[in-house]
């Protein structure tokens, strides 16, 4: 079932990307596991996914420690700084740094394992009250403020857009946060600007998202089914 689902989304990925002009190979498909168990992440291995999310610093260590598969990591969730230290270990890549203070935090962490973290800056393109991420206005501060972290490096930009059940009303909000991203590319402020990453769209809007430019989409239920 997995294989199956995991061979549908990647088909979609690639429909839509054809249909506006895009290669399929620049969107990279991000397996949310959360709230499912390492068989799920294992059979997902087996049919040759290797990138996989999750939202909780505790689950995700339970997980990883489990598997012996390789498997690149990148934490989604909402990060508080006394998780900092085992993020910074456990993850490959973090997508939701929305403020300094968990910037330095994970700055400092990954400097004392002798690493560099790629990160992604969190905006809030909804501008709604209660969702983490930058406002858009500030995103280039705070990246230029990023930027003196010599232990991050800077790799794109992340959205989660209001939820809506249809996947048009997310459009705006992927086109805010693609057009944000160019702008900060257009200024070289990237770790590397020929490769920026751009992380929008789950199960519902992933086409959306790809036909509006995403890099990289963050797909849970389409792939593993609906969490219980
Ligand atoms: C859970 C989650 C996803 C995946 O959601 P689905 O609707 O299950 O695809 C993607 N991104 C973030 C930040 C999430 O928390």
């Amino acid at each position: 079932m997995i294989c199956a689902n995991l061979e549908a989304v990647r088909e979609k990925i690639a429909a839509a990307a054809r249909k506006y002009g895009r290669d399929p190979d620049e969107i990279k498909l991000l397996a949310v596991s959360k709230r499912m168990n390492v068989d799920a992440v294992r059979e997902a291995w087996l049919c040759g996914q290797r990138l996989f999310g999750e939202n909780f610093v505790q689950e995700a260590r339970e997980k990883i420690a489990l598997l012996d598969h390789p498997v690149t990591w990148h934490f989604i969730g909402h990060l508080q700084s006394n998780k900092a230290a085992a993020a910074a270990q456990l993850f490959h890549m973090i997508e939701t740094v929305d403020r300094m203070k968990i910037a330095a935090a994970l700055d400092r962490h990954a400097g004392r394992l002798g690493r560099t973290l790629d990160i992604l800056v969190q905006v809030n393109t909804g501008l709604e009250a209660q969702k983490s991420g930058i406002e858009p206005q500030n995103a280039e501060q705070f990246v230029r403020e990023l930027g003196t972290l010599h232990n991050l490096r800077v790799v794109g930009l992340m959205t989660m857009p209001p939820f809506s059940a249809d996947p048009e009303q997310s459009r705006p909000y992927f086109r805010t946060l693609r057009g944000l991203a160019d702008t900060l590319k257009a200024k070289k402020l990237f770790a590397d600007n020929s490769n920026v990453i751009v992380s929008m769209g789950m199960s519902n809007d992933f086409a959306v998202a790809v036909e509006e430019g995403a890099t990289l989409v963050r797909v849970g239920t389409a792939i593993f089914g609906e969490r219980v």
